[in-house]
């Protein structure tokens, strides 16, 4: 183990599963986590969700599963460097948005309205409730009994009130703690990676142009140098080698901010870094002030651009009418479904039915919650 950083998440200090399991003989515990993540129902379909374009609007651009591959390619290049847990990471990327609805951010909008009176709806606590209990592959326990900093990981954001319902997970957002490295890394690579394969879809779909990003600092300073450098190459090249710059601009950035923040305080331990007030990984001021503007860049001019609105308008429509037909009529729901909420009754009854139908519906593709759709409205 020696590969590791003292501070890295590892077999010997972690806090375990939450059902006790043999040692896997080939793998570590981690590697063991990352393929129990693979193989869920709930992994393949992120196919079929949207990241920013709705599924069928093409082919060529990011859904959930490619975003959460390049998460996990960034997450685990940091890793390796900062010398702490890459397996681990690996699999916190992996799984860090297996509960997210169909039709993207404005599909869990819907749904978190349709959830208001019955506690919400969280695309974050709803990937923990994925791996803790809505898997179900395994005889002898719920879910996939992931390793506690995999599911550390895999709850990024969290309310009061939802922190305060999970026991020793749910401490850091009551204290203000901060999770292991790796999951801070996690954290971060999702945002490198959506932000620069953004720009890319959205160049490729003509809803953003070159000349308008150029406004973001961080953009035009490697279109500059790639410009100078190859003035003659085609606009897909240029706009590949761009990203890729700005990608390696910002991780490098990253990698080094961080190990300065890390031999600063100086964690000796997994526990030591998690009683920090703040992150360690972290982008300097400057990269961060660029980050952001990228971001509030692309908020405004690609996700809230007109198609792209219109693609997703439909979603607040499919996701309401397939709330309220299935609270009004339980027996439209799958059996197994129909089963568990059956097995619960009382005054939460509706409660409880409602989120089992959330958990149906966040676990539905884009393509399958259109063909429900259209299914009630004959
Ligand atoms: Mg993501």
């Amino acid at each position: 183990m020696s590969e590791f950083s003292p501070y890295a998440a590892q077999e010997h200090t972690s806090k375990g599963r939450m059902f006790a399991e043999s040692n896997p003989v080939y793998r570590n515990q981690y590697q063991r986590d990352r393929d129990r993540i693979i193989h869920t129902a709930a992994f393949r379909r992120l196919e079929y969700k949207t990241q920013v374009f709705v599924n069928h609007e093409g082919d060529m651009f990011r859904n959930r599963l490619t975003h959460s591959l390049e998460v996990s390619q960034i997450g685990r290049t940091i890793a390796r460097v900062l010398k702490v847990n890459e397996d681990l990471t690996e699999a916190i990327c992996l799984a860090h948005d297996l509960g997210h609805t169909p039709f993207g951010h404005a599909g869990q909008d819907a749904l978190n309205a349709c959830m208001r009176e019955y506690g919400g709806f969280e695309h974050n606590l709803q990937s923990l409730r994925v791996v803790d209990k809505l898997e179900e592959r395994y005889p002898e326990f719920p879910g996939l009994n992931l390793m506690f900093e995999s599911r550390e990981g895999i709850l990024k954001h969290c309310s009061r009130k939802n922190a305060e319902e999970l026991g020793e997970l749910g401490e850091r957002f009551l204290q203000g703690r901060q999770p292991g490295l790796e999951a801070q890394i996690a954290n971060i690579a999702d945002e490198i990676a959506y932000n620069n394969h953004d720009v890319d879809d959205g160049l490729r779909a003509g809803l953003i142009t070159i000349t308008q990003l150029a406004e973001c600092k961080i953009f035009n300073e490697q279109l500059e140098q790639v410009k100078s450098r190859w003035p003659d190459i085609s606009e897909k090249r240029q706009v590949a080698e761009v990203v890729r710059r700005m990608i390696n601009h910002v991780v490098t950035d990253l990698v080094n901010t961080s190990t300065s923040l890390i031999n600063e305080f100086n964690p000796q331990t997994i526990d030591d870094v998690r009683a920090q007030k703040n992150p360690l990984i972290q982008f300097s001021r400057g990269v961060h002030e660029d980050h952001l503007q990228l971001k509030r860049f692309l908020r405004k001019n690609l996700y809230q651009h007109d198609r792209v609105r219109q693609m997703t308008q439909k979603a607040d429509e499919v996701i309401n009418q397939l709330f309220n037909a299935y609270m009004k009529d339980l027996s439209r729901l799958p059996e197994d479904f129909q089963q568990r909420i059956d097995a619960e009754s009382g005054p939460t009854a509706d409660q409880h039915a409602a989120r089992v139908i959330a958990d149906y519906i966040a676990g539905m593709t884009d393509r399958y919650a259109f063909a429900e759709f259209e299914k009630l409205n004959g």
